[in-house]
Order: structure tokens, then sequence, then C-alpha cells
């Protein structure tokens, strides 16, 4: 780290130390020390040998692939949904707990993995507009209805072959329980997307600002690329613009280029959360 580096990490970790309020933007950095990476060709190989037949080497390929078979679908998503289940505690999502607990905070995230949930951050508390991989709905939609996708994906992932990954009972196939149709987990990959149950958490999100906004904030940032800077990127950046007295701090590998004030820091979540912790 050179000395400019040092300078930033000091201003960052001062301005958290006397925050009233931290707003947490997290984007898909933030799970990947969880081992939640959809580029790692490793552990693809590793926990789905069966789709490298196909050409499949990382899961981002399989995002929204409009697969022939519903039997391969169902048996590589159930898989990859119970991996994710799996995830609980996390170390690098409790240092970030650690660090905010005690402040009035909130969290914006576009993952969808349930994690911040799962790491003692209060529900109320966190907003995540890009849905949720815990619940199905009706791919057409043919009503508003979301429902429970753990205990269906726990029966599939009985029954897959793993010689092809396929799902080797057809019973097992999700259905819309209304229509009788296609089923998709409730995340936002496509118009069908129903975000009535995040529509609380905006509403959540607003209110806090309005509590908070005038108090000592940071925006804190971590992880957000541009697959979709819509969402908190950009958002961020705009809130920040307007509030002259906050301070700004982006933790991104890639991108961490920042507005005018702002603290950016090119390094990993894991050695920023581990000296913002330290006293
Ligand atoms: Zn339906």
């Amino acid at each position: 780290m050179n000395g400019g580096d040092r300078m930033e990490l000091e201003r960052a970790k001062q301005a958290i130390a006397s925050a009233d309020a931290i707003l947490i933007g997290a984007g898909a950095g933030m799970s990947v020390p969880a081992g939640i990476d959809l580029m790692d060709t490793k552990s693809f190989a590793k926990n789905y040998p069966a789709m490298l037949q196909y050409g499949f080497t990382f899961g981002y390929q399989l995002m929204g692939y409009p697969y022939h078979d519903d039997r391969l679908k169902w048996g590589y998503l159930s898989a990859s949904l119970h991996n994710m289940f799996q995830l609980g505690k996390d170390d690098t999502y409790q240092k970030l707990f650690k660090l905010v607990k005690d402040k009035e905070y909130f969290v914006v995230t576009t993952n969808i993995d349930r994690l911040f949930h799962k790491n003692d951050f209060s529900e109320e508390r966190v907003y995540t507009p890009q849905g949720d991989t815990s619940l199905f709905q009706c791919k057409l939609p043919c009503s508003d209805e979301v429902w429970d996708a753990k205990v269906l994906v726990e029966e599939m992932v009985k029954h897959i072959d793993p010689e092809t990954q396929f799902l080797t009972r057809e019973d097992l196939i999700p259905r819309c329980p209304n229509c009788g149709g296609e089923v998709y987990m409730n995340v936002r990959s496509g118009g069908f997307f129903i975000d009535d149950p995040y529509l609380q958490g905006q509403v959540n999100l607003n209110n806090w600002l309005k509590d908070n906004g005038h108090k000592k904030l940071v925006f804190l940032e971590i992880g957000v690329g541009y697959n979709t800077p819509g969402v908190i990127r950009f958002p961020f950046e705009r809130m920040y613009a307007q509030l002259q007295h906050a301070d700004f701090i982006r933790i991104n590998m890639d991108d961490s280029n920042v507005p005018l004030g702002g603290i950016g820091l090119q390094m990993d979540i894991e050695t920023a959360l581990n000296i913002f912790l330290t006293n």
C-alpha cells in the first residue's frame, strides 16, 4: 500500500468512527468471500462437474440461459439454490455488522442471497430491490403471488443424476399453483419480476433518509460494479451530491473512482474492514 492509499484508508476509518449514520450499498463483491462468485471456474467445476460436458465453465453463463430441457434447468438451479441456502454466518458480513451495529445503519443491496439477513442485520433495515432467491413466482406472471422456494428445492436436490445434472423426477419440476405455468426465482431478471415484496424496503429507505440525512452520514459502497449501476452506484453518487456534509467511501477492486471529495479504496473488503475495526 502506498502512502496516498494509507492516508485515504485512515480518512475512511475516521469518517466511519465519527459517523452517526451509515448507508451501506453492497454489490456482488460483498458476497465473493462467502463463496458466491459467478465468475469463478474452480468452484463451478467442483460443485457442478456434470455441467462441464455441456460447455459451461462458470455460473454467470447460466444467468437467464434458455434451457432446452427442464430437467437440466431444475437439476442445475436446485443444486445452485441449495448451495446458496446452505450459507449462513460469514466472517466478512459479521465484520461489517460489528462495524455498524451501534450506529443508525441501512443497507441497500443488489445481492439476492439473504446474507445480510443471515448475519444479524435487521430485516427492516435491509432493502433488496433485485429480489430474493428463497422465493418463487409464476413466470408469466398470472398473479402477484410469491411463495417459499426452500422446501421445493430441498426435495429436488435429492433427485439429481450426478452424471448429467438432470432432475430425475419430472413431477418435482415446480409449477405455478395458479395457472400450472413455468416458475422462476423471484429475482429481477426480466419483465416478469414481481417487486411487491420489496416495495416496503424502498419506503423504509426513504424514511431512514428523512430521519438520518441531516446527521453525520457516511455512504459506504462495497463491491458494486457496473452490472446494474442504476440500483446503487449512481443513486449513491446523486444523494452524495445533494448531502454535501456527508462522507462517501467506495471500496472496489476494479472501479474505485469517486466523485470529488469522496474516498476511493482500491482493495478487497476484508483488508479494509480489518483496518476499520482495529483500534
Ligand atoms: Zn401462474
